[in-house]
């Protein structure tokens, strides 16, 4: 099949979350399998790719054409079409986004020629909606939603004269969402098959609490939407090769672990069982919860390791609770790999108290390098985690409820037993891709 991916992140190119990390590794594993792969992202100003042909396509009512930077890798064509507002350093800019992401939709969708268009959230949104209107050459559109908190919502006047949509698209069946324009309700509507990240979101989404307000476009497109879960690329997040980190180990040999640990230790200055938090820094990961269970989490032996940025007031909270609990609790600000591994690989448990997770990566990786997570069991986490197996899930994310969990991973007889059995999870793509050829092929096979 010739598939067409379309997103604003992937690795190695650009990466604020883990939208990056599925975008730069499932089209790998359906080009291995022989499928006509392309992946289409705006040309940020940091991608270095020589121009190769130019792209033509209508916006705001002109014909506008821009260079299109080409690289292959890994059996994938990826196309980089250069258009106005990318050529500076940041990958999203607020309010400006609207405007960037509909140009570059209108030049990706002109790029394409393919069975199936696969997009990825609101970014890419505004595609199934263009096909709909036979303005793109494909057979069918699939829409993934890796977090339905960002929707790209704008003033509906100036949505119509820049896509040249109707005003027909402006009723509350299609695009629009309380008198304005909803462009990733746009996409749900008219995508052939939507997909979330996980089994459990996709139902979670239904309900008003985890919909940001689409529950009820979730309930009416109910019947094609789907959960499919995530996986890691276990190359790269591999403990046994890994040269990120102070000593290699696997379940079979697990010495290394308790070097990395003795290390990290003593990196960050840390007393007692470190627990690791390697996360963006935004409500939704529920790092206030972390530091609200803080004196639990002391009094239970054990120490926090967290790496992160985002939200300033979380970070500054996050840099007082280091100041004030010395060797109790560390906090690196910033975006960075190689700790991000050390902490994987060197705590003995990892937090995640995330108020929703649409899927989840870092307690999949957690569990490779034998780092049981402590987890709020919602989405992707209660899908991936084995209660009191691989690791430890707790209902609402409150500070009771997280400090009653951590209490069991400080009381739990057995976290030998633990880690051997969340290394030996499979969280290879092999599952996913697996779907995600089936819903390609029933598309195109009914289309
Ligand atoms: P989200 O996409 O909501 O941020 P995920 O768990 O899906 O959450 O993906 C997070 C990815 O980003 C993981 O690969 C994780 O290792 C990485 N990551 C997050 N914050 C940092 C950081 N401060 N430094 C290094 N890597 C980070």
């Amino acid at each position: 099949m010739r598939i067409v991916w379309i997103a604003a992140e992937a690795v190695p190119f650009v990466k604020v979350g883990g939208l990056a990390d599925v975008v730069g590794t499932l089209p790998r594993v359906l080009a291995a399998r022989g499928h006509d792969v392309t992946v289409i992202l705006p040309g940020y100003a940091a991608i270095d790719a020589p121009t190769t042909r130019t792209v033509r396509f209508q916006h705001a009512g002109a014909s506008h054409q821009a260079p299109v930077g080409e690289l292959h890798d890994a059996g994938i064509r990826f196309l980089f079409p250069r258009v106005a507002g990318f050529e500076g350093p940041q990958i999203y800019s607020g309010w400006q986004d609207g405007e960037r992401f509909l140009r570059f939709s209108a030049a990706a969708a002109a790029l394409v020629d393919a069975d199936v268009v696969h997009v990825h959230d609101w970014h890419a949104a505004l595609i199934p909606v263009l096909a709909a209107m036979g303005r793109v050459r494909c057979a069918a559109t699939v829409l993934t939603l890796h977090n339905v908190a960002h929707q790209g919502q704008m003033d509906a006047d100036w949505f119509l004269a820049q896509t040249g949509l109707p005003a027909s698209l402006l009723t509350i069946d299609a695009l629009e969402f309380y008198g304005k324009v909803n462009v990733l309700k746009g996409g749900i509507v008219f995508a052939d098959a939507v997909t979330t990240v996980s089994p459990t979101y996709a139902g979670e989404i239904r309900t008003p609490a985890f919909g940001e307000g689409l529950d009820g476009v979730f309930r009416h497109h109910a019947g094609k939407i789907s959960g499919i879960l995530n996986g890691i690329d276990i190359d790269y997040w591999n403990p046994a090769t890994d040269p990120l980190i102070p000593a290699r180990f696997s379940a079979a040999d697990i010495d290394g672990k308790l070097h990395c640990c003795e290390a990290l230790r003593g990196e960050l200055g840390l007393d007692g069982r470190v627990l690791g938090c390697v996360s963006r820094l935004v409500e939704q990961k529920g790092i206030d919860v972390v530091l609200d269970s803080l004196p639990d989490i002391i009094a239970a032996g054990c120490s926090v390791a967290i790496l992160g940025a985002g939200d300033p007031i979380l970070e500054s909270r996050c840099e007082n609770a280091a100041r004030q609990h010395r060797g109790r609790v560390s906090f690196s600000r910033g975006y960075d790999e190689a700790l991000a591994h050390r902490i994987y690989a060197g705590a003995e448990a990892f937090l995640l108290p995330s108020r929703f997770e649409p899927c989840g990566l870092t307690q999949m990786i957690s569990q490779r390098y034998g780092t049981p997570p402590i987890a709020h069991a919602v989405g992707g986490l209660r899908d991936t985690i084995r209660d009191a197996e691989t690791g430890f899930l707790f209902e609402g994310a409150n500070p009771g409820a997280l400090a009653g969990a951590i209490r069991r991973f400080a009381a739990h007889r057995d976290i030998a037993a633990m880690r051997h059995a969340a290394m030996t999870e499979d969280f290879s793509w092999t599952a996913s891709a697996d779907r995600y050829e089936e819903l390609y092929r029933n598309l195109t096979a009914s289309g």
